[in-house]
């Protein structure tokens, strides 16, 4: 059986004027004419007047308590407290509440705006200061807003007498039904501008463009949305301009791959260069920096530069540079050149190589299998 207590979200021992007022509330919210939108909300708007045509009359509560349904079929919706009553009892109070909501004012927020903002790395990397220009609207100079043209002033509405609404009485199946409506004439706003101002058409604003200083901290990545308090348009008429945000997009980099803080890059080492060791000089997004290649140098081998990484968002501090050593295996090579390699494949008794796999935990696919379960 429906559980009215729960519907009108009252105790089982509530008193007669709690539940009159949980029932005047809920019906107040759910009124198909006063709320005028939302879906379903009609169906729960009689779910509450049915479990009020039961909980609000002591005869019928009892039969309910007891365990009967007196609101169901053949239960009766004649006796004592009927709809009617209920639509008249609850609609006085229904206009009351849409009298004090007055008129609607002109001034409305102005909306938000998204700013794509382009960085390179460098200027992810260490924080940047940018001018950023945006298109928004800003208060007209000419009327401040008041969407009057100068000398001019708003008029109160005559047809809803500066209320903003308008009551009309319906019939409906259910009775009478007053319903409150926007005054079609000052669309809500309870004034009229007999004379509006012709630079920003009444709008009280006008599109512009502006520049916006942003300073861009260090360690910002692509996503990061940096929100700029009170920069967006002014509203209509005059009203607290929105935010801006800047989604920040970084460019690529022909040189550094950025994983979080961290960033990768490839040096390409000659093989001879690999096995005899040497000095390095990178260009770093910090300048050149020397880079000690140990003879023996193998391939993937990962040479870590602690601190020329990007800079952590708001905590400082920078993640590393990791160098992947890729040796070059010369492929060109003039008779001298060759002359020479069979020379050193003979001292070292590489010219007929014997042919073994590298064991599994060991090699080169080992090494991508663990770079790629990220160990
Ligand atoms: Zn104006
Ligand atoms: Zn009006």
């Amino acid at each position: 059986m429906t559980d009215y207590y729960e519907i009108l979200g009252v105790p089982r021992d509530a008193t007669p004027d709690q539940i009159k007022k949980a029932y005047r509330k809920l019906a107040r919210e759910h009124h198909p004419d006063v709320s005028g939108a939302e879906a379903g909300s009609e169906d729960t708007f009689k779910d509450v007047s049915r479990a009020y045509d039961v909980l609000g009359n002591p005869e019928k509560r009892r039969a309910y308590d007891m365990g009967g349904d007196p609101s169901a079929p053949g239960g009766g919706m004649g006796g004592g407290f009927g709809f009617q009553d209920i639509f008249e009892t609850f609609f006085g109070a229904a206009t009351g509440a849409a009298q004090q909501r007055g008129p609607i004012p002109r001034a409305r927020r102005g909306q938000d705006a998204l700013v794509r903002l382009d960085l390179d790395l460098s200027e992810v990397t260490f924080g940047v200061h940018r001018e950023v220009p945006v298109d928004t609207a800003v208060v007209c100079p000419t009327c401040s807003g008041t969407c009057c043209r100068p000398g001019t002033s708003p008029r109160t509405c005559e047809v809803c007498g500066g209320r903003g609404s308008v009551q009309r009485v319906a019939r409906s199946f259910l009775g009478q039904v007053m319903t409150t409506q926007p005054c079609a004439v000052c669309h809500g706003f309870g004034s009229v501008i007999p004379e509006p101002c012709t630079e920003c058409s009444g709008e009280g604003r006008v599109r512009s463009r502006r520049t916006l200083s942003v300073d861009v901290p260090a360690g910002v990545d692509t996503g990061t949305r940096i929100k700029l308090t009170g920069q967006g348009e002014v509203g209509p008429a005059g009203g607290p301009a929105g935010d801006v945000y800047l989604e920040v997009r970084e460019r690529k980099n022909d040189t550094f791959v950025r994983r979080g803080d961290d960033l990768h890059a490839t040096l390409e080492v000659p093989m001879t260069a690999a096995a005899l060791g040497t000095v390095l000089t990178l260009d770093t997004l910090d300048g050149p920096r020397e880079v000690d290649l140990r003879p023996g140098t193998q391939p993937s081998q990962i040479v870590t530069l602690k601190n020329l990484g990007v800079g952590h968002l708001h905590v400082g501090g920078r993640g590393d540079l990791h160098v992947h050593v890729d040796v070059q295996v010369p492929t060109a090579m003039d008779d001298e050149q060759v002359e020479l390699l069979r020379k050193l494949a003979a001292l070292r008794g590489e010219e007929r190589p014997e042919s073994r796999f590298a064991g599994s935990s060991t090699g080169v696919f080992a090494k991508l299998r663990d770079k790629l379960a990220g160990r």
